[in-house]
């Protein structure tokens, strides 16, 4: 937990890495996708380090409710609360950086 050295999403919740912000609280930082898969692709983190999605339920499961409350907000602010939420977990799924985050899809219709 805290900061972890050479984790990119720790450098950017710390603004040593720049990110376009879209939301922050005390407990959670939220940002846009550098590549995204939709018309809005916002990864919400909590700004302490936990690895993947099923250690921060175990660690802190009320964070890990704020961040669906905090992706709720973002699909209500950005379309009409319609979104997906997604957490890679684990490389052979697809994860790459190993700092907990939801992908949150919203914006369009998402068709598949
Ligand atoms: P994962 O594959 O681990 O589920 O998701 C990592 C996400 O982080 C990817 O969608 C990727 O585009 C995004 N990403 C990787 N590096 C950066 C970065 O430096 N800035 C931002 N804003 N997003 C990043
Ligand atoms: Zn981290």
């Amino acid at each position: 937990m805290g900061e972890h050295k050479d984790c990119l999403f720790c450098s950017i919740i710390a603004g040593d890495i720049p990110s376009e912000k879209v939301y922050e609280d005390d407990t959670t930082y939220a940002f846009k996708d550098i590549n995204p898969q939709a018309a809005v692709h916002v990864l919400v983190v909590p700004r302490e380090h936990h690895a993947n999605v099923a250690e921060l339920a175990a660690a802190d499961p009320a964070q890990l409710a704020h961040i669906v409350e905090v992706a709720q907000s973002i699909a209500n602010d950005a379309f009409h609360g319609d979104y997906r939420l997604i957490f890679n977990t684990g490389a052979d799924a697809g994860q790459t950086v190993f700092h907990v985050h939801a992908h949150v899809l919203t914006g369009q219709t998402l068709d598949e």
